[in-house]
């Protein structure tokens, strides 16, 4: 029994060994800093990310709104892609951050010295912005620090002009994790922060020990929010590459969806259940 025991574990070893080190060659992901043409999805709403990582430019006759700045090496992929589109980065007036991790993250201090903007972020992640260290997760690698301007509360509007961008604080996958709203052309946006289990330590992590609360109270306020313009900053979570294919072809409304920001939330509360379950039964 014990040496079934024993090679069972042998090979469960090897076995995640062998993915561990799959992984560790294709990490990060090369598509998380690959450039891909920046776009309109629609309105004043722009693309300005990588294939793989999402960034926003809000655009608006008072300046404009960078939402998310990708990966250290993507700051100059977000910055010409901002200039392709034919905007001035220097009438980016402020930076918003969906959490402080160094995929999202770690372009923000380059991009802010490139646009002189200020940068919002929550008290939950301020610290982890502003020390270089990835939130509740120290196996990642760390990023430029950079200062928070301004600390959003939940429900806060941003103003520049006519643009109007709403705070929605949806902790879980950090502390202070943010996600926005906002309104234009018609249009319900929400730019949605991570709603999946970060490798994390859900309950009694000294670190974030609110984790599973948290998760449990964001599931809750998303779902009483609607959007017909679903975002997030992870391409492959809202079907980017197919969307943007249909729009290329021609469909004007691609990207819009009002039944996809419930159908997103309720695939990661499932989720969210099963990490629950396995992580109890460790
Ligand atoms: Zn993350």
């Amino acid at each position: 029994m014990k040496l079934i025991i024993g090679i069972a574990v042998l090979l469960g070893l090897v076995a995640s060994g062998a993915a561990a080190k799959a992984e560790e060659q294709d990490w990060p992901p090369p598509a998380w800093t690959e450039p891909v043409a920046p776009f309109r999805i629609a309105d004043t709403v722009y693309y300005v990310g990588t294939k793989g990582i999402g960034a926003y430019l809000v655009t608006g006759p008072k300046g404009h709104v960078l939402i998310d700045a990708g990966l250290a090496e993507s700051a100059p992929v977000v910055a010409s892609n901002i200039a392709a589109l034919g905007f001035d980065i220097a009438d980016v007036r402020y930076l918003l951050i969906s959490h402080a991790h160094f995929d999202h993250a770690a372009g923000l201090a380059e991009l802010k010295r490139l646009s002189g903007a200020r940068l919002w972020a929550s008290r939950g992640d301020k610290p982890a912005l502003e020390s270089g260290h990835n939130e509740g997760r120290p196996e990642l690698p760390p990023f430029p620090a950079v200062t928070v301007d301004h600390l959003v509360r939940d429900g806060e509007m941003l103003r520049l002009g006519p643009v109007r961008l709403r705070a929605l604080l949806t902790p879980g996958h950090t502390p202070g994790c943010t996600s926005w709203e906002m309104r234009t052309g018609g249009h319900r946006y929400i730019f949605a922060c991570s709603l999946t289990v970060a490798g994390q330590k859900l309950t009694g992590d000294p670190a974030y020990p609110d984790a599973a609360a948290d998760f449990r109270k964001s599931f809750a306020k998303l779902e009483r929010r609607q959007a017909d313009i679903f975002l997030t900053f992870h391409a492959e979570f809202f079907d980017m590459k197919e969307k943007r294919a249909r729009l290329a072809a021609g469909d004007a409304d691609a990207f819009v969806d009002p039944s996809e920001l419930p159908r997103r939330v309720k695939d990661a509360e499932q989720a969210f259940a099963r990490e629950v379950e396995a992580q109890a039964a460790e």
